[in-house]
């Protein structure tokens, strides 16, 4: 730092940002002030947060965290600027020093490492804040499901980057008489009321979403999100003014050309993409034509049910409900994903991503289960019911055995259900599974092949264990709770029984 952070904003404007992540004044909000040098994390800062005038008088003289960026290029320049974006990969940190609440980040311009208040904020310095304060600070959606008797319910999701937060947090059913309005579309602060409800809010005031892949077919709300007030990041430029990317499924007008994202003429014979693939849209959350009346309630939403999830194109059923809140716990610490093109993993690998918060752990992850086991005792017994769900599994020819999108509401439909008491399942090994015929399925475009959504091949299953041992080994070791290992050998049992 001492070598990095000495001069290193010299001849550009430093700008301090007092922000609030969540509604201005309410109990579950958190103040940050970040400094930095760079106008784009400004703006961004600007929609991501609620920041200014009405944030450094709600601070007073409290307390908030510390946050410092800079791109790490002092003017004069040492190297050409290349496509008007200065950075500084050689020297890039990116450091946080919980007991001071304090972030300090160098070189980087883009998304986790300079907008402060998302990921170093609101997950890493805020998950650590949380067992001291005793809530907690999760990378999940949070959306209302409204059913067609009228009732509503408030569930959240954590699911690892690019495994469909933003897509289920804007679903539009297909089943009809259903709705469902979006709380957030990433982070979730929650907080057990004197009640016993779990109370959710979204610390943020906009959603920083992938572009490619998002089209008015896959995710219209999205769409129409980002019509107006929108930063996009690295995706191409139509030669009419628009924004263009893979996936957008829209015909570009007669005479229209792009420039990619390098700033490059760019037609489809090029090979590569002309938005990069991880090209976002940073949008304000009020401009969703769903966002939920409730997503600024200064108390908070009620949670009645924690959906995880991940990418697994093998032996991971549709959907699961775990047994209790001890087991619940363990399936969210033995979550796996399919990882793709991570610039440290050639090609495609299941990763173990427990609670989608492996990147974003503010502390040791042995006393964040103990943490979120201790929950139980907070709840009053009003827990919310734990569930997992995998929109990825594929069939033995390579193709997605379910259809995703607008039709996960009937997934959510079941959940809902279980949550009154309606639907039926059945117990397997893994967890409930719907019994035969509580899945709604009628009406569907495609046939499914039930028997295969929630097929638990033995072999299959009796190396996911002997991988989350070694890994709750590796990774935990001493620090794992009891009661963690011990629904990994009860698990463990009943594969044997399959
Ligand atoms: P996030 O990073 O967790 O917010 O994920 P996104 O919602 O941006 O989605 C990531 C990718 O998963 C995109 O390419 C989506 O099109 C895809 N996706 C999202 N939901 C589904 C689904 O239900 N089924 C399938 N097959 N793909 C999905
Ligand atoms: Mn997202």
């Amino acid at each position: 730092m001492n070598l990095r952070f000495p001069g290193c904003m010299k001849g550009r404007t430093m700008y301090v940002i007092p922000y609030s992540m969540g509604p201005v004044g309410s109990p579950l909000s958190k103040i940050g002030v970040e400094l930095t040098d760079s106008p784009y994390v400004v703006a961004s800062m600007r929609v991501m947060t609620r920041m200014g005038k009405s944030v450094l008088e709600a601070l007073g003289s409290g307390e908030f965290v510390r946050c410092l960026h800079s791109v790490g290029c002092p003017l004069p320049l040492k190297k050409p600027l290349v496509n008007n974006w200065p950075c500084n990969p050689e020297l890039t940190l990116v450091a946080h020093i919980p007991d001071q609440r304090q972030i300090v980040s160098f070189g980087s311009g883009y998304g986790g490492n300079s907008l402060l208040g998302k990921k170093c904020f609101a997950l890493r310095i805020a998950s650590r804040i949380a067992k001291e304060e005793g809530w907690l600070a999760e990378h999940m959606l949070i959306l209302g499901i409204t059913s067609p008797e009228g009732q509503k319910k408030y569930i959240a999701a954590a699911f690892p980057s690019a495994c469909g937060k933003t897509n289920l947090a804007m679903l539009c059913p297909t089943l009809p008489g259903w709705k469902v309005e979006c709380v957030g579309d990433d982070i979730a602060w929650m907080k057990f009321d004197k009640e016993g409800n779990l109370r959710a809010i979204n610390p943020e005031n906009g959603f920083f979403g992938v572009a490619p892949g998002t089209s008015a077919k896959t995710n219209p709300n999205a769409m129409a999100t980002i019509s107006k007030n929108t930063i996009f990041t690295n995706v191409a430029e139509t030669s009419d003014g628009g924004v263009y990317w893979e996936g957008m499924d829209q015909k570009l007008p007669e005479g229209v050309t792009l420039t990619s994202w390098k700033n490059k003429p760019w037609t489809s014979e090029d090979g590569e993409p002309s938005a990069h693939p991880n090209s976002r849209f940073c949008t304000p959350a009020s401009q969703c034509p769903i966002i939920d009346p409730q997503w600024e309630s200064p108390e908070g939403v009620p949670i009645e049910a924690i959906i995880f999830g991940g990418r697994r194109p093998q032996g991971v059923p549709l959907v699961y409900e775990a047994f209790d809140w001890q087991h619940g716990v363990f399936v969210g610490a033995a979550m796996r994903s399919e990882a793709t093109a991570a610039a440290e993993h050639k090609g495609k690998v299941i990763m173990h991503d427990p609670f989608a918060m492996r990147p974003f752990f503010g502390y040791n992850f042995g006393h964040y289960l103990a943490h979120w086991l201790s929950m139980e005792q907070r709840s009053l017994s009003r827990l919310p019911k734990i569930f997992h769900v995998n929109w990825f599994r594929k069939s033995q020819a390579g193709g997605f055995l379910w259809p995703g999108f607008g039709e996960n509401i009937r997934v959510m439909e079941w959940v809902f259900r279980r949550l009154n008491g309606e639907a039926e399942a059945t117990p397997s090994a893994v967890g409930y599974i719907p019994a035969k015929g509580a899945l709604n399925l009628k009406g569907m475009d495609e046939q499914v092949d039930f028997e295969e959504l929630f097929d638990l091949p033995k072999e299959f299953w009796e190396k996911e264990v002997q991988e989350i041992r070694a890994y709750f080994q590796t990774q935990v070791n001493n620090d794992l709770p009891r009661e963690v290992e011990r629904q990994l050998e009860l698990l463990e049992q009943r594969v044997q029984q399959l």
